[in-house]
Parts: C-alpha cells; sequence; structure tokens
C-alpha cells in the first residue's frame, strides 16, 4: 500500500489550509461535510492521525473515530428528520476511494428516497453552512 500522502485534500483541511463546514472536533477526531453531498447533512468523520485508509489505521484512533461516527449518526436522524442512516467507507481505488485520508460517511436517509450519484454536485456554501449548524445543535444537545 503507497504511504500516507499528507498533502491530500483532509490533510489540508485539518491544518486549516482549505476551509471546511465544521461539525464536530475533539482531540482525535474531525467532522465536516461533505461538498457534494449525496443527501443532505452527509458528513465525513476523519481521525486527526495520519491514517490513508481503515487497513493502515491504529486500532486505537479507529475506535475512538468509530465513537464519533456513532454520535454524528444519531445527530443526523434527529437533526434531519432521517429515517435511517448510511455509514460508507472505501479502502484504496479499487475499493472506491478517492480522498486518501481515511473517512466514515455518514448519510441521513429517508424512506424511499435514493441517494445522489457520487459526486454529482457541489453545494451551495449558504447551505452547507445551515447544514453544519443544524448537526453542530444536535451534537450539542445530546
Ligand atoms: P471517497 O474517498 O470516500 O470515495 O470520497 C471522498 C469524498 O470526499 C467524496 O464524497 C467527495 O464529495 C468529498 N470531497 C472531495 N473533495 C472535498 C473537499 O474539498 N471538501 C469536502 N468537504 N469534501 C470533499
Amino acid at each position: 500500500m503507497p504511504a500516507y500522502d499528507p498533502n491530500n485534500i483532509f490533510a489540508k483541511i485539518l491544518r486549516g489550509e482549505l476551509p471546511s463546514h465544521k461539525v464536530y472536533e475533539d482531540e482525535r477526531a474531525f467532522a465536516f461535510l461533505d461538498i457534494m453531498p449525496r443527501a443532505p447533512g452527509h458528513t465525513l468523520v476523519i481521525p486527526k492521525s495520519p491514517a490513508r485508509n481503515l487497513l493502515d489505521v491504529s486500532s486505537d484512533d479507529l475506535a475512538h473515530v468509530a465513537g464519533v461516527v456513532q454520535k454524528v449518526a444519531r445527530a443526523a436522524r434527529t437533526a434531519f428528520d432521517a429515517d435511517g442512516v448510511t455509514i460508507q467507507q472505501f479502502n484504496e481505488s479499487a475499493g472506491g476511494q478517492v480522498v486518501f485520508h481515511l473517512h466514515f460517511h455518514i448519510i441521513p436517509r429517508k424512506e424511499g428516497v435514493a441517494m445522489k450519484p457520487p459526486a454529482s454536485a457541489k453545494e451551495k456554501p449558504e447551505a452547507l453552512a445551515e447544514h453544519a449548524r443544524k448537526l453542530a445543535a444536535a451534537l450539542a444537545a445530546s
């Protein structure tokens, strides 16, 4: 497996070199909105440690990130009145991974509503700001 590339987009977001719509942060994890959401509220949860994907992350960091995924998924259900939540995670190009910093997708779902195809459209910044605000409020209340 190739080495971790510190210039990947999510590493730049973690270092504050690129903007993001933050949903949650603690000492080991960061959550922010996907710019091309497959449904409103589509969030990405990442470790702060330099892990390429599930195959090289430490089990401690993975356990911590899994806890944050659950926290955000619960908040997403409340904030978006979701009937369900889809969690996705891809490893290496053959596994569907495009950005090579470990991330979990959290996608709030409505009964009978299909997800948009991957990378179909960039969401408006105002909509992302509103969705991040709703998620952060649900997290604060949890
Ligand atoms: P994956 O690697 O799991 O296949 O997909 C990477 C995800 O990152 C995609 O859902 C894509 O929309 C999202 N993405 C790509 N570039 C950016 C970016 O600059 N900012 C944010 N917030 N998301 C991004």
